[in-house]
């Protein structure tokens, strides 16, 4: 730990930006230096190893309207790996001094009354605390946290994987939890930011023939990541929406017709765009499943007659829990998720770099060397 200063990214400003406009980085963040507190009862004090910038920490940052919530100033970051560097009062069960972990994004108030927590769903506690969002988060070069956020690291985990356990979990909770997936399904999945790119993934995996939609800025980068790893994509533009792509005929990689007269059998929404998904739904086969993973800057204005007469069934994911962590850590130690094909690492001292080029979608997933 020597003298070093420990520094922190910090959220400051809330003027706000358009999706793309990496100026935002400058205006409304800036790097600070911090005191760490000794941790309290029950609490820990973290190195905090490597963090991963999620969309939401975009999404904080160009301050969209769904993250106006966040009280500034903020150290914010919930996707990491950490190592313990010391042990507040109490007691932390097999927990020791130097072991790996992650944190859980989501605490829950853990009260008896509490019927999300008792069922240990603490993402769906009315009072849960967002790592990064209600406290200073991961990306500070250290972190007081409460030590029932931990979960230990499975063996053979490389901490700059393990920076996107909590994104992963995510989606582990609706891939296994909502979605129902069974093999040969035609899944199409809307967006291909890294929960997108995780859904695809995922769904893959879980025997389903995959399809993901992006615009013309993800083609370089993210959409090609997708196909080379044998997922079809779909570049989508207001001359040529999702429904026309369809109608005309998705091809995949062996150049088969994707879907069945341009209907799905499963669609996971993972672009956050209001449009995206009104449109999307009218994709989904009758009595089939709409998953939503992401959350909307606003309202969305779509079809509801048109959910009533196809009976579809949308489902909403919120965060992931222990459970969900604990799978996401052996994915990627079984390169079920192959997390290298996916990061783009740099160093903290680049931490400005790596959120413009999250802004402007240069990266798959950002994940920041803290020290
Ligand atoms: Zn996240
Ligand atoms: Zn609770």
């Amino acid at each position: 730990m020597n003298n070093k200063s420990i520094k922190g990214f910090c959220l400051h400003g809330s003027k706000r930006f358009h999706p793309g406009e990496a100026e935002a980085v400058e205006c409304n963040t800036s790097i600070v230096e911090m005191e760490m507190p000794e941790p309290k009862e029950g609490e820990i004090l973290a190195e905090t190893l490597y963090t991963a910038i999620c969309g939401s920490d975009v999404s904080a940052t160009l301050s969209k309207p769904n993250f106006d919530w966040i009280q500034r100033p903020k150290v914010i970051g919930h996707e990491c790996s950490a190592r313990v560097l010391k042990l507040g009062q109490g007691n932390h069960g097999s927990l020791k001094v130097g072991d790996l972990f992650n944190p859980v994004a989501q605490l829950g108030c853990r009260k008896e009354d509490c019927p999300a927590c008792r069922s240990g769903k603490w993402n769906l506690c009315p009072d849960k605390i967002i790592l990064g969002y209600h406290g200073n988060g991961a990306f500070g070069q250290q972190m007081v946290l409460e030590s029932a956020r931990i979960v230990p690291f499975i063996e053979g985990l490389r901490p700059e994987f393990g920076a996107i356990v909590e994104p992963l979990s995510v989606v582990v909770n609706a891939i296994y939890s909502k979605c129902n997936i069974k093999p040969g399904m035609d899944v199409l999945v809307t967006g291909c930011g890294i929960m997108g790119l995780m859904a695809a993934e995922l769904a893959r995996a879980a025997g389903a023939r995959v399809a993901i939609t992006g615009i013309e800025q993800d083609r370089n980068i993210r959409l090609k990541a997708a196909q080379q790893r044998g997922i079809t994509t779909i570049v989508v533009s207001p001359e040529k929406p999702l429904l026309s792509h369809l109608h005309e005929g998705v091809r995949d990689s062996r150049g088969m017709l994707f879907g069945s007269k341009g209907k799905v059998d499963l669609l996971i929404e993972c672009s956050g765009i209001s449009q995206a998904l009104a449109e999307a739904i009218l994709t989904v086969k009758p009595e089939h499943d709409v998953c939503l993973i992401a959350t909307y800057p606003n309202n969305v204005e779509l079809d509801a007659t048109h959910v009533t007469r196809q009976s579809l069934n949308i489902k909403g994911v919120m965060g992931s829990h222990k459970e969900h962590f604990m799978i996401a850590q052996k994915l990627l130690v079984q390169e079920a998720f192959p997390a290298e094909h996916y990061i783009n690492l740099y160093d903290f001292d680049h931490i400005n770099d790596a959120f413009a080029d999250s802004i402007r979608a240069k990266t798959t997933k950002a994940v920041i060397k803290m020290n």
